[in-house]
């Protein structure tokens, strides 16, 4: 069998699909699967082995035989804890092959193959009876079938499945029930991930003020979640305008439906303000009383001190249809409207001597669809994206750096996916000039051109850049080439440099003296210690005392299928980390000139400054926009006693996590680590080898 698998070509800015052998996607899917962090997530999984144990006496203490149903047993897990815990027999379903697999070995290798039947299939697709899958109803059902929006991955229509057809009427069920929680803040960080605030720009003639176009204004944005490591947040970035509230709770022990439906709260606000997002995180007890509890929540609403670490579980950001004013102490609804797979949230506030009948009336409108994006701009720009927008700081140095380099004369063109670039040189360059913008995936933009009245200042050309023609730009030469560089097809920082490819496909076009902005591009790089994310990629051994090295090594075989290991990207803003090393620029890229036929590779050795433990090396990009005026993509601040490190909050950086971790001691004679890089100009990718 043959897979096609979708991947961004950084030579040519589009999407290929290569045919990749059956293995591949296997491989990827574990090498970057959450299989190890949930293995780390102690907190997790003692809370399951207690609620199992529980629910397995409970059924004993009932006389009947332990029958357990573990959908989605992944490793094993839950089914080795449920016959550890003296169940008579489990049936452990999973849907993913490699996985089931998995699960047959380390169930054999830690001696319950008699107890534990392994089942590769879906669980909707499971048989009961004699010659069925399972021989007899469950009386016990196992899962960890959430995400972080809890019903994301599709435990409702599993569990209704399941209660219909599989297991027994008054079946005991681990987790017991969830419950979601949700909280009402304002924060203008969060808010500019979904809305595009005016940008102000000084020019000779004036303040211009660049505004949204109403149809973004009143945009729903995207029903995608927004799902993030909230405890990275700081107290300083939101004002919390609500108390916690329990949005709504599923009993997973009784039958479950998962057809679309809404919940609805009152609030009465702790503090006046805008009320923009809605936080929310759930938690699940594993027993029927609520003793044994695994919770999400939050450092402000958890003391710190009792914090696991997860990254397969965190916390979701809501954004509201629009900006709602509310005041201390006045009353409002909020809803929470569901499908079979995703969550969204509408506020109301109650109208003034409200009575039931009214209340009643308010009740049938409180169902708001799905959002929908009608702008096209939250399909263009994801969140972080519409945070890089709306950095005045960024903004900033792009201004600066086009008033040195645009001249009165200047015919610009930019190349960039949905940049406001254009728009920018526009205000800062004389009435009279032309732009010329090459927006081969975003035409939809000229919306935001509309609003502004740009229409016949900036021209979309409809193609891709080794297509343009001297007719597209009216026979002119580019004086000026800009870009950000920003591309939506772009995965790690480097592939951005498909601004170069695309600048070397217009070199006819542009004017001996052009000038490029960025002129230049660096690679950097250092080697760093994570608080929390090493977990991810770190084998796990043993488990709750099962023996999971099976898990390992075919997680260590994934990562080195091929033998190409590959940076990963990761918003470093989320996984705090600590420098053992001095940033460095390892590569160089020189875009007032073509892109060269040759590799760029380089070597050498960095040594380590720090006492800490080595996990890998973090790469990002920055860009010389012109003299003494650069942006980075990735380190922004290092504090250099601690070496605490702050990142670009709107960007994810590359992380190289070193197969082998080495702890550095002694400082008088630092250890080094010695690097390979490779930028392949053929595929856009770069390759790196450390040595440590
Ligand atoms: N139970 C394991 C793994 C949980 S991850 C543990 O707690 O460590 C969830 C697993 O469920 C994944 O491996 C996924 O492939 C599988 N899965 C999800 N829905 C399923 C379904 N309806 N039927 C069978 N497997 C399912």
């Amino acid at each position: 069998m043959k897979t096609f698998c979708g991947r961004a070509n950084p030579t040519t800015g589009s999407m290929e699909w290569l045919e990749e052998g059956e293995d591949y996607d296997y491989h990827q899917e574990i090498a970057r699967s959450r299989y190890a962090d949930m293995l780390h997530d102690k907190d997790r999984n003692v809370k399951y082995y207690q609620g199992i144990r529980a629910a397995v006496s409970r059924v004993k203490e009932r006389g009947e035989k332990v029958v357990v149903l573990d959908i989605g047993t992944g490793t094993g897990l839950l089914s080795m804890m449920a016959a550890s815990a003296g169940a008579d027999f489990c049936y452990a379903i999973e849907v993913f092959k490699p996985m089931a697999n998995a699960a047959v070995k380390i169930v054999e290798k830690n001696g319950f193959s008699d107890k534990i039947k392994v089942i590769n299939k879906h669980s909707t697709e499971v048989t009961v009876g004699p010659d069925g899958d399972m021989q007899c109803r469950a009386n016990i059902l196992v899962t960890e079938l959430f995400d972080t929006e809890l019903i994301g991955e599709g435990a409702l229509p599993t569990y209704e499945h399941a209660h219909k057809y599989l297991v027994q009427e008054g079946c005991e069920a681990v987790p017991h029930r969830a419950t979601v929680y949700v909280q009402l803040v304002e924060s203008r960080r969060m808010w500019s991930w979904k809305k595009l605030f005016p940008v102000h720009v000084e020019a000779e003639d004036g303040e211009k003020i660049l505004v949204p176009p109403s149809e973004m204004e009143n945009c729903p944005g995207v029903p995608s979640v927004c799902d993030i490591q909230l405890n990275q947040m700081p107290a300083s970035d939101f004002s919390t305008l609500s108390d916690v509230v329990t949005m709504f709770s599923v009993d997973f022990s009784k039958p479950v439906k998962s057809a679309s439906t809404y919940y609805r709260v009152q609030l009465e606000p702790v503090k006046s303000g805008k009320a923009q997002i809605v936080l929310s995180w759930w938690d699940i007890d594993m027993d029927p009383s609520g003793m044994i509890n695994c919770t999400m929540a939050p450092y402000w609403v958890k003391p710190t001190s009792a914090l696991q670490w997860r990254d397969h579980w965190m916390q979701c950001v809501y954004f509201l249809p629009r900006e709602e004013p509310v005041l201390q102490g006045e009353k409002l609804y909020l809803t929470a409207c569901r499908d079979e797979y995703s969550v969204w949230y509408n506020l109301q506030k109650a109208r003034e001597g409200e009575n039931k009948a009214d209340e009643e009336e308010h009740k049938a409108d409180v169902r708001v669809e799905s959002p929908v994006c009608r702008c096209r701009a939250h399909l263009l720009w994801n969140r972080p994206r519409f945070g890089e927008l709306n950095d005045q700081n960024r903004t900033r140095q792009y201004i600066k750096a086009l008033r040195r380099v645009l001249k009165t004369d200047s015919i610009c063109l930019c190349i960039s996916d949905g940049s406001l670039l254009p728009v920018l040189a526009h205000y800062l360059g004389a009435k009279e000039v032309q732009y010329f913008v090459l927006f081969f995936r975003s035409l939809h933009f000229s919306l935001f051109f509309k609003a502004n009245h740009l229409e016949d200042k900036i021209k979309i050309i409809e193609a891709r850049p080794e297509l343009l023609k001297p007719s597209h730009l009216e026979d002119k030469k580019i004086s000026v080439l800009v870009g950000e560089p920003f591309f939506t097809t772009s995965l790690l920082p480097w592939h951005n440099l498909y601004f170069w490819y695309a600048r070397t496909a217009v070199s006819t076009h542009l004017a001996s003296n052009v000038t490029v902005l960025p002129q230049s591009a660096s690679l950097h790089m250092m080697i760093v210690e994570f608080q929390d994310l090493w977990r991810i990629r770190s084998p796990c051994g043993t488990c709750e005392g099962f023996d999971v090295q099976t898990m390992d090594d075919m997680i260590k075989d994934s990562l080195n299928f091929r033998e190409s290991k590959e940076a990963e990207p990761h918003p470093l803003w989320e996984y705090p980390c600590k420098s053992l090393s001095d940033p460095q620029e390892v590569l160089t890229f020189d875009f007032t000139k073509t892109v060269p036929q040759h590799c760029l590779s380089t070597e050498g050795s960095v040594k380590l400054l720090r006492k800490g433990k080595s996990h890998g090396a973090v790469l990002w990009m920055e860009y010389h926009l012109a003299a003494d005026i650069s942006v980075s993509t990735g380190l922004m601040k290092l504090s250099n006693e601690q070496g605490n490190c702050e990142w670009n909050p709107h960007c994810k950086q590359a992380v190289y996590f070193f197969s082998s971790v080495i702890e550095s001691e002694i400082l008088s004679d630092p250890t080094a680590v010695t690097y390979a890089i490779n930028f392949d100009t053929k595929t856009g990718e770069i390759a790196m080898d450390f040595k440590l």
